[in-house]
């Protein structure tokens, strides 16, 4: 079901793709070449409402002037000195990372599977360094369901086929418990060699799954009495997308280690950063670590502008306020449509599950809203994930609902 005519523009650069490039994606079939804030439009000039954000990158919204002004500046001056040298905006930047976070160090990445791979490796130091786990023997427990990444140590501990099928042999040092299970958790903890304990406070890719109240801060809790750290993945969760800064937030938890990435940027360029206090931190000295691009001034200033905008523009208080709106209506179109069996999310970060059996799938359904003029993609084959730039108006995310409730009147039509 795609409307990509043959030889259209469209179908030039899908077909480019096609020929060119590795086939490891399968995306929803549109061409897009401008972005400015909820907005998209296609190579015909089409314009959508994104509701991806790039899987929660663009809080801030496509191009948002003041990131793009922060990234053009620091551009024409410095970009990259690798850590060879020191630059004049990292120290500066992880000045304003841990105050804004209340940590006493942040370790610079690029990418979200870099900052969880840089926790997974200060978790282990640590427990041998200081909880006095024999070398070689720390244990990381993960949640079923999760997602972290992709490299071949973190597809380890996924327990997804599609991510792990036929990529083994496998990373030892990992077990899975199930989500949302504080009674497999305390179990699990009982283990002396147990370093940490590597959660999302809600699950992303897994379909926006979030766990009952009180999940995280018993979590949490289990891993103080046990003096296990518990690290939370806050890469797609974090930087205002649930209605708060981090997720973890609205149970009151300061986890020992936190990842964020996505937002970090606005979009822009991949920024991770790992956040620690200096008995974690300092356990990884110089030479055991690091990454050429991590820390680069560029990064530093883009990561730095887009932080200001989620706190001047409070875009996690307007997640917050839009989220209630977004999820009663999502609760009504539950009780209106039979074929969508749950809604579920929390701020700007929700989720329709399409019954497995019905005659349409997630998919079709995402087809359908891209013809209305809004963009999602459906994670596994039933679930549609709603994720919009957090600086989305009142007036918008309603014209938004209108689209999404005339594209789930047609597809059963
Ligand atoms: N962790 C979580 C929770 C994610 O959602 C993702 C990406 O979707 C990652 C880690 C990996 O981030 P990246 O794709 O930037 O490596």
């Amino acid at each position: 079901m795609s409307d990509i005519k043959t030889g259209s523009r469209a179908s030039y650069y899908i077909d480019l793709e096609d020929q060119f490039g590795a086939h490891n994606y399968h995306p929803i079939p549109v061409v897009l070449s401008r972005g400015d804030g909820v907005f998209l439009w296609d190579v015909d000039g089409k314009r959508y409402f994104d509701f991806l954000s790039a899987y929660s990158s663009v809080n801030q919204g496509h191009c948002h002037t003041k990131i793009i002004a922060a990234l053009v500046e620091q551009s024409a001056k410095l970009t990259l000195t690798s850590r060879a040298f020191y630059n004049d905006k990292l120290g500066i930047y992880e000045e304003f990372m841990t105050k804004l976070f209340g940590y006493d160090k942040l370790l610079p990445m690029n990418t979200g599977v870099e900052g969880v791979e840089t926790a997974l490796k200060l978790a282990r130091r640590w427990a041998y360094d200081k909880k006095g786990v024999p070398d070689g023997k720390a244990k990381i427990i993960v949640c079923n369901g999760n997602f972290h990444g992709r490299t071949i140590n973190v597809i380890s501990f996924s327990a997804d086929p599609e991510s792990n099928n036929r990529f083994g042999p496998y990373t030892p040092g990992y077990e899975i418990i199930p989500y949302n299970d504080t009674v497999a958790l305390q179990k699990a903890v009982q283990d002396k060699n147990t370093a940490a304990f590597l959660v999302e406070p809600i699950q992303g890719e897994a379909g926006v799954v979030i766990p009952d109240e009180g999940y995280i801060r018993t979590c949490f809790s289990i891993c103080k009495e046990n003096n296990v750290l518990f690290i939370a993945d806050e890469i797609q969760t974090g930087l205002g997308r649930t209605g708060a800064m981090l997720a973890c937030q609205h149970e009151n938890v300061r986890p020992d280690i936190v990842i964020l990435g996505k937002a970090l940027s606005g979009g822009t360029i991949p920024v991770s950063a790992v956040l620690a206090d200096d008995e974690i931190m300092l356990t990884i000295k110089p030479g055991e670590h690091g990454s050429t691009y991590g820390g680069n001034p560029l990064a530093c200033s883009v990561a730095m502008a887009a932080m200001q905008v989620l706190i001047n523009e409070k875009l996690a208080e307007n997640a917050e306020h839009l989220g209630i709106i977004l999820g009663s209506f999502l609760q009504k179109m539950k009780a209106e449509f039979p074929f969508i069996t749950t809604v579920r999310g929390k701020g700007l970060f929700h989720a329709i599950v399409i019954h497995p059996a019905d005659k349409c799938s997630a998919w079709d359904v995402c087809m359908q809203l891209m013809k209305n003029g809004l963009l999602a993609k459906p994670t596994h084959s039933d679930i549609i994930r709603l994720a919009p730039p957090l600086i989305i108006t009142e007036d918008q995310l309603s014209e938004c609902m209108a689209i999404i409730e005339k594209s789930l009147s047609e597809v059963h039509r």
